[in-house]
């Protein structure tokens, strides 16, 4: 058998040699851009966090298991990968062996020869096996011939999948192959437990020389395998694992991603603070960790398919988003890496591919592209690989806004209101209280520092002080709290904009600016708990204010008021019988998980029958303002709102609830729309869970 070791190994130090070069290269290319120094740094500080997502995330698969055919059949693939390493141990262990005692009768050492090992490399091959044909199956049923845009895989790689699925089952065949030819020599390890090698040991005939093939066949498919997936989107079989390391935890949502130059976070008072620096203008500004996500991608789709913007026909899908980058990436890598290397190019056309703007009409992404995101996190939260879109849109928002003053002109209104007036209408600051007059009791309004009684800050936000549908959540709350004996104030006039639309619209330097004079009044007013009903402004001050050192206990307005009803201390006894489908607002549920609270709120109140809709939850459909898209006209395909609206109809509602002032706005006015054209009835209205509340409550006290 020494022919057959001779070739096995040449065969091995080829494919690794090639593959080698490709991890080389690939590893050169993601360290050109600034350096992530953070995401080590967290990854070293938080070791037990970090093993519990790869067993969570990478071994135990949880966000595909969510898609429930692909998931398990992903499932079995990938254990095929890890149990089947034990059979290319023994693989190589038979030709070595075969070549110096002339017999390949190897085995592992220890457990070698256990049924248990068989059983299980039996089971997991036939298991692989099925889950190819699974594959197979959903390829061909959402394939972008059936679905067109909405196939999941419109854009992916398609002969690149099939590819793959062929040499796997190239691989596992071969297995058998030499595993019951073994058995048919009487070779093999296992005497009982390989279901499948033994029986086929039994019809296989004595022969040498297919044992032989078998086993060169079985090492030579995978190691063509190797050179494949090093080159192809199955990369992701290697940097998958390493971007859940060095992904944002838990989950890259709440926070919008910090900004970074050059690895520290931005200062912007720091007067050597190069302006043209700011976010991402170019491929070369892209971070290691930027790499690793074009790296991982394994072009899925799920991401797309759960898009509100490429759900109504915008051009933005948070795949391409990652391949478009990718691909230029690559197109670029020679030049970007003599660059690195200090080499000057002055040919022009090289120059023309470095220079590329990553954003522009001639940019590898197209402005509409960016400017459609909605900052929802359905793509954050669907990625198998926990690829961060949303940080790479803000990245390339920033670079626009900041360097390029290049936006949606209608945001530009928003921006002026904020710098001169402290929120987006442009409102006199003195009307932020004006709604404490239209109650029938006393609202505290901090003067400089919180009241001694007080136990929350009631943080009103600029919708719920100054647009007349978000008033009414502000009173309701304001009113129940009254009720249940919980002591709280307000700052009326010395509230600010927590500075969201401005930090979602790439506008850094403007949210720096309103997050540090909103902190230094809550820091002076020796402010320690917060409810906020504006899960945009809840999310900023919870996740993005410890950036900027005010870290304060907040919670939603649903958290705390389903807390009251569970104490007893609110008591809905009026009926309201009407049937109601609740919208998830995304900065509420996806970025920082409150699903339960508000259904438990409406469970409570008597009567009320509520209906999901078909998208709840973690899969819940954007109501298609955050992102600051709710200061832009959204010119392309059909309307974000409507498309929830026509959602929430399919369960023919009485009432939409939500728990958000820019949900209630959306929802309202695709609602208005449907009542003029005959499509919704008169009485349908949108509220929030608040209002709700306060009727079954206040009606009986
Ligand atoms: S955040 Fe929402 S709108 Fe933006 S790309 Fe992701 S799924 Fe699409
Ligand atoms: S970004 Fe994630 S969800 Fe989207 S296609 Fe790639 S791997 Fe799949």
């Amino acid at each position: 058998m020494l022919w057959v070791a001779i070739i096995g190994l040449v065969m091995t130090v080829l494919a690794v040699a090639v593959a080698g070069r490709r991890v080389l290269f690939l590893y050169k290319l993601a360290t050109v851009g600034p350096p992530a120094p953070e995401r080590v740094e967290y990854a070293r500080t938080h070791v037990a966090d970090e093993i519990k997502a790869q067993l969570v995330e990478v071994f135990g698969q949880r966000k595909l298991l969510k898609w429930t055919a692909s998931g398990v059949a992903h499932f079995f693939v990938m254990w095929a990968f890890f149990i089947l390493l034990t059979v290319y141990v023994e693989a190589y262990g038979a030709i070595i062996q075969g070549a110096i005692t002339g017999t390949p009768d190897f085995h592992i050492p220890l457990i070698g020869t256990w049924g248990a090992l068989g059983f299980l490399q039996d089971f997991i091959a036939v298991a692989c096996l099925l889950g190819l044909v699974a594959f197979a199956a959903i390829r061909i049923k959402n394939s972008p011939k059936a679905l067109g845009r909405r196939s999941r895989f419109s854009g992916s790689h398609l002969g690149g999948a099939w590819l793959v699925l062929f040499m796997i089952f190239n691989i596992i065949w071969t297995l058998f192959l030499a595993r019951g030819a073994a058995a048919a020599n009487g070779n093999f390890p296992y005497s009982s437990g390989a279901f499948v090698s033994l029986a086929l040991g039994d019809v296989l005939p004595r022969s040498t020389l297919l044992e032989e093939i078998g086993l060169l066949l079985h090492i030579g498919f995978m190691l063509v395998f190797l050179v494949i997936v090093v080159n192809s989107k199955h990369l992701h079989i290697f940097t998958a694992p390493l971007n859940v390391l060095f992904s944002r935890r838990p989950d890259a949502m709440g926070a919008a991603v910090e900004m970074r130059v050059d690895g520290k976070p931005v200062d912007f008072e720091d007067e050597d603070l190069d302006p043209e620096r700011l976010g991402r203008g170019k491929i070369a500004d892209t971070t290691w960790k930027g790499f690793l996500d074009f790296y991982s991608c394994t072009e899925c789709g799920r991401c797309q398919s759960q898009c509100p913007a490429w759900n109504t026909d915008k051009p933005l899908s948070p795949k391409m988003l990652i391949l478009d980058q990718r691909d230029h990436a690559f197109a670029a890598a020679p030049y970007l890496m003599a660059a690195e290397a200090g080499q000057q190019h002055k040919d022009t056309d090289v120059l023309a591919l470095l220079e590329k703007p990553l954003v522009g009409e001639e940019g590898v992404i197209h402005p509409d592209v960016i400017w459609s995101c909605t900052n929802c996190g359905a793509c954050v939260e669907q990625c198998p690989v926990d690829i961060e879109h949303i940080d790479h849109i803000l990245d390339m928002r920033r670079y626009q806004a900041m360097v390029e003053s290049s936006f949606p002109s209608e945001a530009g209104v928003m921006v002026k209101n904020l710098e001169n007036k402290g929120n987006p209408w442009g409102m006199s600051e003195m009307k932020r209280a004006d709604w404490i007059e239209e109650l029938d009791f006393e609202v505290e309004v901090v003067e400089d520092t919180m009241p001694a009684d007080a136990e929350y800050l009631f943080w009103v936000g600029c919708a719920g002080a100054l647009e007349d549908r978000a008033k009414k959540t502000t009173k309701a709350v304001a009113e129940l709290l009254h009720i249940a004996g919980v002591k709280f104030a307000v700052l009326g006039p010395m509230e600010a904009c927590t500075g969201d639309p401005a930090r979602r619209l790439g506008m850094e330097y403007l949210f720096n600016m309103l997050a540090q004079q909103n902190i230094e009044t809550l820091n002076d007013a020796g402010v320690k708990k917060i409810v906020a009903t504006c899960p945009h402004c809840f999310n900023t001050l919870a996740n993005e204010y410890p950036q900027l050192g005010g870290t304060y206990e907040v919670v939603h307005h649903t958290q705390l008021l389903a807390k009251l009803v569970d104490e007893g201390l609110l008591t809905p006894v009026t009926p309201i019988e009407e049937k109601i489908t609740y919208h998830d607002p995304c900065f509420l549920g996806r970025h920082n998980k409150v699903y339960s609270q508000p259904r438990d709120i409406m469970a409570k109140v008597p009567g009320v029958k509520t209906q999901e809709m078909h998208r709840h939850k973690d899969r819940g459909f954007c109501c298609g303002a955050g992102g600051a898209r709710m200061w832009m006209e959204e010119r392309i395909g059909k309307r974000i709102n409507t498309e929830r609206v026509d959602e929430a109809l399919t369960t023919d509602p009485d009432t939409v609830s939500t728990a958000c002032p820019f949900c209630m706005v959306m929802l309202g006015d695709a609602i208005s729309e449907k009542k003029n054209s005959g499509e919704a009835k008169e009485s349908l209205e949108v509220v929030d869970v608040a209002q709700l509340l306060i009727k079954s409550v206040k009606d009986a006290s």
